[in-house]
């Protein structure tokens, strides 16, 4: 099926990056269309609406002074977008060709639509260890989770042992902030030395709150609505242990959601992000496609700056387009 319609702007992706864009994009008149893209179980779970659809309590999105619910939040600004005029379809894009204007996607429902410009807000998807009860517990609110920024200050983790795995930059930032909660944060690392910075392993290996714990990896997570220990194993010695811990962070890096983006269209990183040349902008190798979101951010990776992303990207199009007179 062939939709002849030429787009002004697509908007791939329905997280707080993608519904942001859609906001700007349609009081800006633009009609954008957003695909929200389908569940998927592999190779990590994801769901229409991001990593907030996985998030139980979320407290530091402004605006919410109670806290609001990862999937409510979701919600609220999708209808804050389909109340102006934004067109939305449940959709995957499973190939873009970028090398000619204007752009044509591919979707999972095999028909093709063209844009004239295109945001690019598929988000990331955050590293599982891959363990049945490290899943549960983490839909469930038990206790895991891959955001210490997000959940560390909620009320259960405080003066209680917690648990880090990985031995990055992301480790060492996610056991440093959880220092200001916990009772002691053991860092769990498969290795005997931190990959991280040096600057950031210093600040961990200095802190007496921190307690690392090398060469072991975790076997399995342990409690039934609430994490109370890691089964933890030696690689060196083989021998296996429990830690009594009070929550789980996984921070053993993101995947960003690019795999339908050919590198030889468009510029990627070498873990896959889209790179954005111009600083503070939101425009791509190829003009007329900008980006928003953690597709496009490995560092600082929240819903506020996603959302930000998505704002900056949307007036980046409208302009872009302006000067094309594509109105
Ligand atoms: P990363 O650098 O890829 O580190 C991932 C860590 O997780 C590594 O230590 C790795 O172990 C471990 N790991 C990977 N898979 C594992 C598994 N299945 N089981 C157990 N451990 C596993 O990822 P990141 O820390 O998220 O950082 C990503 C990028 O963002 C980096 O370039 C980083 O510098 C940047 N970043 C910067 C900042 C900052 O500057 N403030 C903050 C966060 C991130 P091995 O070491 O053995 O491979």
């Amino acid at each position: 099926m062939q939709d002849t319609t030429i787009e002004k702007v697509v908007i791939i992706g329905s997280g707080p990056a993608g519904w942001t864009a859609a906001i700007y994009a349609a009081r800006a008149n633009l009609q954008p269309l957003v695909l929200e893209g389908v569940p998927k179980q592999e190779p990590a779970l994801m769901l229409p609406g991001g990593q907030l659809m996985l998030t139980t309590e979320v407290e530091n999105f402004p605006g919410y002074p109670k806290g609001v619910m990862g999937p409510q939040l979701m919600d609220d600004i999708k209808q804050q977008a389909l109340r102006f005029n934004t067109r939305s379809r449940g959709v995957d894009v499973v190939r873009c060709d970028l090398t000619a204007r204007p752009f044509t996607l591919t979707l999972s429902d095999q028909s093709t639509l063209q844009a004239h410009a295109v945001i690019i807000a598929t988000g990331a998807t955050a590293k599982w260890i891959g363990l049945p009860n490290e899943m549960r517990l983490a839909r469930t609110g038990g206790g895991v989770s891959a955001c210490a920024v997000c959940d560390g200050a909620l009320p259960v983790f405080r003066n209680q042992p917690l648990a880090v795995v990985g031995g990055g930059d992301s480790a060492m930032e996610e056991a440093a902030y959880l220092t200001k909660f916990a009772s002691a944060v053991h860092i769990i690392h498969r290795r005997d030395e931190f990959r991280a910075s040096r600057i950031m392993q210093q600040r961990i290996l200095g802190n007496p709150k921190c307690k690392p714990v090398w060469n072991s990896v975790v076997l399995d997570v342990l409690g039934e609505n609430q994490i109370e220990a890691l089964r933890l194993k030696n690689v060196k010695t083989h021998e296996e242990s429990t830690l009594p811990v009070k929550g789980l962070f996984v921070a053993i890096g993101h995947t960003p959601a690019t795999s339908f983006l050919d590198s030889k269209q468009i510029q990627l990183d070498e873990k896959g992000y889209v790179t954005m040349p111009v600083p503070h902008r939101s425009m791509t190798s190829v003009e007329g496609v900008f980006a928003a979101g953690d597709c496009a951010d490995a560092v600082y990776r929240q819903a506020i700056t996603a959302a930000a992303m998505g704002c900056r990207a949307a007036i980046d199009a409208e302009r872009w387009l302006g000067e094309h007179d594509i109105h």
